[in-house]
């Protein structure tokens, strides 16, 4: 099992087009952070190999060629921000290669959004496509009722976006007969992933109990509307205590190197490319 970050930047991506800010600028290759989305990539129980992606950021292509995938099984939106969704097309590309339509899976504001920005894939009723383009078969799912996913179990969190309400996902493995708790120290499951967030709601705190690895929204030191700051998001990641906690959704505000001396022990910067199992 191993979690994959593709990008870990907010929407702008960092570098900041025309900024040339000490961040932007920088040589650290850790600096340079395409659009925060993510994959989980296993081998279910009869063997076959899974590649879940978490959202189709808008850098999907580049992220797709630089981590070599060649599948993808399931897609799963947080929401519909273009920062997020603006990579799907991408995906036709995996259905050509699988020979397979692809589930994606979404809230129901979500996937009216989709229908909206993609009438050609999502609209088209029984048509045939033309042309070169992705089948997608939608999947309606709402907070705090679990799916299976090639034997994870899938739970759609509610996390409060400034005015809106969005989803984070948390994953479990299969519990094993017998065993009592399959959360298992050291592990990567359970996780959760928790991107675009400015705050927790009550009824949420609960689902995230137990977690080993936990990924969370921290924009920058500066307080937003819409999302968690680094002080706000340590705040949550020390209440919530995964085992090993992974920042996403960095500004330029923030270097990686001076930021990360900052934070507690199990609390980590992401960056693009970084794999955790
Ligand atoms: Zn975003
Ligand atoms: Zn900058
Ligand atoms: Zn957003």
């Amino acid at each position: 099992m191993r979690l994959r970050f593709l990008g870990t930047g907010t929407s702008s991506g960092v570098p900041v087009i025309g900024c040339g800010c000490a961040v932007c600028t920088s040589t650290d290759p850790r600096d340079d952070r395409t659009r925060t989305s993510a994959t989980l990539e296993f081998t279910d129980a009869s063997g076959q190999e899974r590649v879940i992606l978490i959202d189709a950021s808008a850098d999907l292509r580049r992220q797709a060629l630089q981590a070599g995938f060649e599948r993808v099984d399931a897609i799963l939106i947080t929401h519909d921000h273009v920062d997020h969704i603006f990579g799907l097309d991408e995906v036709r590309r995996f259905n050509v290669l699988m020979d397979a339509p692809i589930e994606v899976y979404a809230d129901a504001l979500t996937h009216e959004s989709l229908r909206r920005v993609y009438p050609y894939i999502l609209a088209r009723g029984d048509k045939p496509p033309e042309s070169f383009v992705a089948t997608l078969i939608p999947r309606h799912v709402a907070p705090g009722t679990p799916f299976d996913l090639f034997g994870l179990t899938v739970t759609p969190l509610d996390l409060i976006h400034g005015r809106r309400h969005i989803l984070g996902f948390r994953f479990d493995p299969p519990t094993p007969p017998g065993s009592a708790s399959p959360s298992d120290p050291g592990t990567l499951l359970p996780l959760a992933y928790c991107t675009d967030c400015s705050a927790i709601p009550e009824g949420t705190w609960p689902l995230l109990s137990g977690v080993q690895t936990l990924v969370l929204d921290a924009l920058r030191h500066r307080p937003h509307p819409s999302h968690l700051t680094i002080a706000q998001a340590t705040e949550a990641a020390t209440r919530i205590g995964a085992s090993r906690t992974y920042f996403v959704h960095m500004t330029h505000d923030l270097g990686h190197a001076e930021t990360q001396a900052g934070l507690p022990d199990g609390v980590m910067l992401a960056y693009d490319g970084l794999t955790v199992t």
